[in-house]
């Protein structure tokens, strides 16, 4: 799982179709640079991956892509399918709006390979949503994940940081709630402002700021854990290029390219910081192992987290390694005596 765990995807921009109208925060075409949608977009998609392409899945994301108009949602589905049954593609995935999956169009997706639907669902707290301008309430995403799941589709929860009128508490409640829902995996983004937004202007007119990065990875952290106790992959954490991300120069709010990395750097620090605050002994030397791939988000960019155990443990000497023995997310503490 976790993290921030790279998820292939052969990423397929609608920007904003299907949308009845703009979220506070949402301006698809400054995100990705695209100022509509061409037809065309998945054959370039597909062109460009070539045969490498065959373990990912078509990623239709960046609208609604259950609201688009029916014949241009068929005849994507259609050409996507296509591209699957050549080998070419594992499957589908689409990102949607909680309003815009109700058994009518759930029951056209189930005649094509679609495998994963992605429900924007932000916020479980619904003045969140309103000052979002969601224009839909959190029973309503309730029971998109129900019957999403029902139909058989696996289900990625997004979830949004920093929301006007949220707070961490409405976003810890949040991740649960998505677990409660059933969600198999789970996106957070810290919310980011971009120009021609509602958020931009409030930020002008000084009624909303956005969160540091610094904030904003302490806001992400709880949710974060949640989903990990849940065991429920986070697969993305933060913006970025393979979202659509163009153009950061033009973003306000905590973007950092490595938000995620960052996020993970946290998560692992404090689970061995609390190991060891909890021991009324401390050891001499512990050597801690992490599942394979892990290490560099457990040492923490630039040794960071090495650094700060070191200064707050001192005379606890740590070494760290990779284990196939620690689930993912695990950390096994080894000392002297046990
Ligand atoms: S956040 Fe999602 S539903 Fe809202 S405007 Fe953007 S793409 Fe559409």
């Amino acid at each position: 799982m976790p993290s921030a765990a790279r998820h292939a995807n052969i990423p397929v921009f609608v920007p904003q179709l299907g949308c009845p109208h703009a979220c506070i925060f949402c301006d698809q075409k400054s995100i990705t640079g695209q100022a509509g949608f061409d037809p065309a977009a998945l054959d370039t998609a597909m062109a460009a991956v070539g045969k490498a392409g065959k373990e990912r899945e078509i990623a239709f994301f960046g609208g609604s892509f259950t609201a688009i108009p029916r014949s241009l949602m068929i005849t994507l589905l259609e050409r996507a399918a296509a591209y699957v049954a050549e080998g070419r593609a594992a499957g589908i995935r689409l990102s949607t709006r909680p309003d815009a999956v109700g058994e009518e169009v759930l029951t056209i997706l189930r005649h094509y390979p679609v495998k994963t639907v992605e429900l924007g669902i932000q916020s479980t707290d619904d003045r969140v949503l309103n000052a979002a301008l969601r224009g839909h309430d959190a029973a309503t995403s309730a029971e998109a994940c129900r019957r999403v799941k029902a139909f058989g589709f696996e289900l990625v929860g997004q979830m949004m940081i920093g929301l006007p009128e949220s707070t961490p508490a409405a976003e810890e409640k949040t991740a649960r709630d998505l677990v409660a829902y059933g969600v198999d995996a789970a996106r957070i983004y810290p919310l980011l402002v971009f120009p021609d937004t509602a958020l931009f202007d409030a930020v002008k007119e000084g009624r909303y700021r956005p969160l540091t990065v610094t904030e904003a990875v302490a806001r992400t952290l709880p949710p974060y854990e949640i989903f990990a106790e849940a065991m429920r992959p986070v697969i993305r954490i933060g913006l970025c290029e393979s979202d659509g991300l163009r153009h950061t120069e033009q973003v306000a709010g905590p973007y950092h390219p490595a938000l995620g990395e960052l996020v993970l750097n946290e998560f692992y620090y404090r689970k061995i910081a609390g190991w060891l605050s909890g021991l009324t002994n401390k050891p001499d030397k512990v050597s801690i192992l992490s599942a394979p791939g892990t290490l560099s988000q457990v040492i923490g960019q630039k040794k960071r987290n090495l650094r700060r155990l070191e200064a707050a443990f001192p005379g606890v000497a740590l070494t760290f390694g990779e284990s196939e023995r620690a689930a993912p997310r695990q950390l096994i503490f080894i000392t002297k005596e046990n």
